[in-house]
């Protein structure tokens, strides 16, 4: 890729107020599926203001000649899309890949956010935001809509070290405070019974924070970041998961939602655990029933996961036009099971792929989110008319997390008029030799590791390796240091979870071995020992 800048725009982001990529192969992703092989962009003030077809040639299109203060990029040889979005992720265990074995995910967050947890300092959660951002943008993911928690509770100077980071490092980012605000026991199934009792009165405490704590973080959040930097940053809303919060505090945050129009992050039946505590707890519902029964089904919902949805459940997704975001590496890595996926295409409910944390995927590389994406749902139906097609999965990769933003302004497309959120990629690659199929090999060839420029909001926010205006090199090195003083309080937090350890296993053992009239695992008969 030849990189000429012209004019004296040298600025942390090498913003030129025009760009022009020259001589790309593109692919649209716009209704049509329009694919142009070779094709000129012009990016103006963050947005694309043409899409010329080589045949056309630029001044028959009407597009004036390129002015002095315009950059140019030749792009023969490149892919030019639009960016991946990385539709569900929490920042906040960036800093914790590789940590643990694979665990059901009930047991896995007795050690991920321990009760015990010690408060993170701002400048850590900077850092460990900036690890998975810039993972991101070196691999052509230019939004994230990040579901950070905070143990114990969060504050206003932890929202503004995580936005910082993602103004700082120029990513597009859409951020919510997944906090509970309900006691462990309220949570859980059969926890009441099983617990002795100095544990079980540890766990009916109440969270640190309560609803008006959390409120007045949203206050903060909205007013100082939402709608920042022409709408790159915005605010979402979260709710972490229906039993998670309490029915006032789940409707003050439906009421934001909808005031500002921001997403709703919420997840639902992730695992068959949570199945069991909607027939257990939510007077034999699934908890997708009870969010309809009290009126939060809506299309501002991005339903996380959505693993145990029953046909009904399904239907009922359908008719409020949620987004489900699939995690797929997650949902192995924890053992939840596979998402019902073709029965949910077939219902035209919009899928967004997502990396959900690196605890539970372990690198933030959408790419492998898009491969599996591609393959697991093989294994769900034997018609293999069912399975999905590469063109499915960039369906749910780029047009599927545009829809989960709810942005503003258009977004996911190479087309006139949407947001400049565009990726490079080499062609001259060993993932694209030779090039038999480009949709086939975006989603099982491509790592990640053609992406030679990413581009948020019509800026060139990577290239040559790095990403602009951070000192990767120096954020490595402190993340290592930080890692090293956690290291101490995060060895107490494994002490205390293993006091748990034996309670929450049977409550896993007992929810595993209940029939709820379906399984999502890959397997037959009784889970562990027939109860
Ligand atoms: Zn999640």
């Amino acid at each position: 890729m030849g990189l000429s800048a012209s004019g004296g725009r040298r600025s942390p982001w090498r913003i030129a107020l025009k760009t022009i990529i020259r001589n790309a192969r593109v692919l649209t992703m716009d209704a049509a599926d329009t694919e142009y092989p070779r094709a000129t962009v012009h990016v103006e003030d963050g947005v694309i203001t043409a899409v010329v077809p080589d045949a056309v040639g630029i001044a028959a299109a009407g597009v004036s000649a390129p002015a002095p203060d315009v950059r140019e990029i030749e792009a023969s040889g490149h892919l030019l899309m639009p960016g991946l979005v990385n539709a569900h992720f929490h920042s906040s265990v960036n800093d914790l890949k590789g940590s643990l074995d694979s665990l059901p995910l009930e047991i896995f967050m007795l050690y991920e956010s321990p009760s015990d947890g010690a408060a993170v300092e701002p400048r850590a959660a900077y850092v460990r935001t900036m690890l998975g951002a810039l993972e991101m943008l070196k691999t052509g993911v230019t939004a994230v809509l990040d579901d950070a928690f905070f143990v114990p509770a969060p504050s206003l100077e932890l929202i503004d070290a995580v936005m910082q980071a993602y103004e700082d490092c120029g990513i597009r980012a859409v951020l919510a405070l997944d906090q509970p605000n309900v006691p462990e026991l309220d949570k859980l199934p059969y926890l009441r019974d099983l617990l002795p009792p100095a544990l079980r009165a540890k766990a009916a405490a109440a969270p640190p924070m309560d609803a008006a704590g959390l409120l007045a973080c949203y206050q903060h959040l909205i007013e100082h970041w939402h709608d920042r930097d022409n709408g790159r940053l915005r605010a979402a809303v979260s709710c972490s998961a229906p039993q998670r919060v309490t029915r006032e505090y789940f409707r003050s945050l439906d009421d934001l939602s909808r005031q500002y129009g921001l997403p709703f992050y919420i997840h639902i039946l992730e695992t068959k655990l949570q199945r069991v505590l909607g027939e257990q707890c939510f007077g034999g519902r699934s908890l997708i029933r009870y969010v309809y029964d009290e009126g939060f089904l809506s299309e501002r919902l991005n339903i996380i996961h959505g693993v145990w949805l029953d046909e009904r459940d399904m239907d009922l997704i359908a008719q409020a036009g949620c987004v489900i975001a699939h995690n797929p590496i997650s949902n192995l890595r924890l053992g939840s099971g596979i998402m019902p996926f073709q029965k949910l295409r077939s219902r035209g409910i919009p899928i967004c792929l997502g990396s959900d944390e690196s605890i539970a995927d372990d690198a933030v590389n959408m790419w492998s989110v898009a491969k599996l994406t591609g393959l697991i749902h093989n294994i769900s139906a034997p018609d293999y008319q069912l399975w999905p097609k590469a063109g499915d999965v960039l369906d749910c990769l780029i047009r599927g997390g545009s829809r989960a933003m709810r942005a503003p302004r258009p977004v996911g497309q190479v087309a006139v008029g949407h947001q400049a959120d565009l990726v490079l990629i080499d062609l001259d690659t060993l993932a694209f030799t030779p090039l038999n199929d480009l949709r086939r090999q975006l989603v099982y060839c491509e790592n990640g590791s053609s992406v030679r420029m990413t581009m948020v909001a019509g800026k060139v926010v990577y290239e040559h390796g790095a990403v602009a205006g951070v000192d990767e090199a120096a954020l490595r090195g402190e993340a290592r240091e930080l890692a090293v003083r956690q290291r101490s309080t995060s060895d107490a937090a494994q002490d205390v979870a293993r006091e748990w350890l034996p309670y929450y296993r049977e409550m896993y053992l007992r929810a595993a071995a209940r029939d709820v009239g379906m399984s999502r695992w890959a397997f037959e008969g009784p889970a562990i020992g027939q109860r």
